[in-house]
């Protein structure tokens, strides 16, 4: 059995950046170092720096004094404001790249385009990126959600959460432009998710079976998953190597293994030793 593993598996760039500004700000800090939420879609990760000591919590109100670490999807600017006022130290680690859809969305917002989000409503970054359009700004996740929401907008604006993939946003953008007299978008898509999906398609092409390695509740991870079976290749998704199974292998002559990004690469590495003692 050949294994092949993704040039792209491991951390992207900004998830490995906010991990060593977390680790760094932990061995430094000698007060309690908080953040709202876990810090990525990786329980391993997450696990790693509770040990260190970061304490996650669901809300700001459960916080009093010390540090606060902003994860790399970003946090909303009137949490930012209140943990200020409370005299909270802010440890920024949001990746450049979400700051630019921050940016872009502020941008559009005060010149008085209206502003859509193509994006996941629930997820952090749009939570956040809404955050600098006084949540004015309306979330789209797929054609369903324009409704009167596109009556009579003379300049429309739009930003795309770093996640998403464009082509399942062709028609809102196409319903959008139709409606409107003046358009402008900002093309906000990452390329680290650009590249492990490109990647996906190209392994899942030569290969009779992917494994995802990544965090069950990561949505780029996830999606992986679908761009694999997209094509017709069996893909299962694992948040450890622990979960391979052995009878997965059976009668396959070629195996892929891909990473999310907020997968770390050790735990690819580990995936590739366990698959091997299957061989
Ligand atoms: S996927 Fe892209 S936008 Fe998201 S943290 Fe990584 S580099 Fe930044």
């Amino acid at each position: 059995m050949e294994i092949i593993v993704g040039k792209n598996a491991g951390f992207c760039f900004g998830v490995e950046r906010a991990v060593e500004i977390i680790r760094k700000a932990l061995k430094k800090i000698n007060d309690d170092v908080y953040s709202l939420g876990p810090i990525i879609h990786n329980p391993q990760t997450n696990e790693m720096f509770e040990e260190m000591g970061l304490k996650m919590v669901d809300s700001i109100d459960e916080i009093e004094k010390g540090s606060l670490v902003i994860r790399s999807h970003g946090l909303e600017p009137e949490i930012i404001k209140t943990a200020e006022s409370k005299g909270i130290r802010i440890i920024d680690a949001t990746c450049p790249l979400v700051k630019k859809v921050q940016d872009y969305a502020e941008l559009l917002y005060k010149e008085g385009y209206k502003l859509f989000i193509l994006g996941d409503p629930l997820h952090p970054e749009i939570r956040a990126v809404a955050g600098f359009t006084d949540n004015s700004a309306n979330v789209i996740e797929n054609e369903n959600d324009l409704k009167d929401n596109i009556r009579g907008c003379r300049k429309v604006g739009v930003v795309i959460q770093t996640t998403q993939i464009l082509d399942n946003y062709k028609n809102v953008i196409y319903k959008l432009i139709k409606n409107c007299d003046e358009f402008r978008i900002y093309n906000t898509i990452c390329d680290a998710t650009h590249e492990r999906q490109e990647e996906t398609v190209e392994l899942a092409r030569k290969s009779d079976l992917i494994i995802i390695v990544g965090g069950k509740n990561s949505a780029n991870t996830t999606r992986l998953k679908k761009v694999a079976e997209s094509i017709g290749c069996v893909a299962c998704h694992i948040e450890s190597p622990d979960e391979l199974e052995k009878n997965w292998f059976h009668s396959v002559k070629v195996v892929s293994i891909v990473g999310g990004a907020s997968t770390p690469e050790w735990i690819v590495n580990d995936t590739v030793l366990r698959i091997k003692e299957f061989k």
